[in-house]
Order: C-alpha cells, then structure tokens, then sequence
C-alpha cells in the first residue's frame, strides 16, 4: 500500500487535502472540530463542503 500522501482534512464534511504536518487543511477545520456545523467553511477551491 501507499504511504499517507491521501492526508484528508480530518474535518468530516470537508474533501480538502491537509498539509503533511496536519490533521487539517486549515484553522477553519482545527476550529470547527468541536462545533456541529452542517457544511464547511474553510473555502477552499474545490471543497464540497458537505457530504
Ligand atoms: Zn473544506
Ligand atoms: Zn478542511
């Protein structure tokens, strides 16, 4: 098998790719990990932003 370069932003309604260094793609998704949001809003290009 590959290696963990399919890093998905740990946010579940987010399709984004986080940075190796991260679980999230961005602050957006570390921020709202404790919350209950309905879509994503970190913005970026090509998100879905649900599911
Ligand atoms: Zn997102
Ligand atoms: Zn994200």
């Amino acid at each position: 098998m590959a290696d963990t370069k399919n890093n998905k932003c740990a946010h579940r309604l987010c399709s984004c790719i986080a940075p190796a260094d991260s679980k999230y793609c961005s602050t957006y998704c570390e921020a709202a990990k404790d919350t209950t949001d309905i879509a994503c809003g970190c913005e970026h290009a090509g998100c879905t932003g649900s599911v």
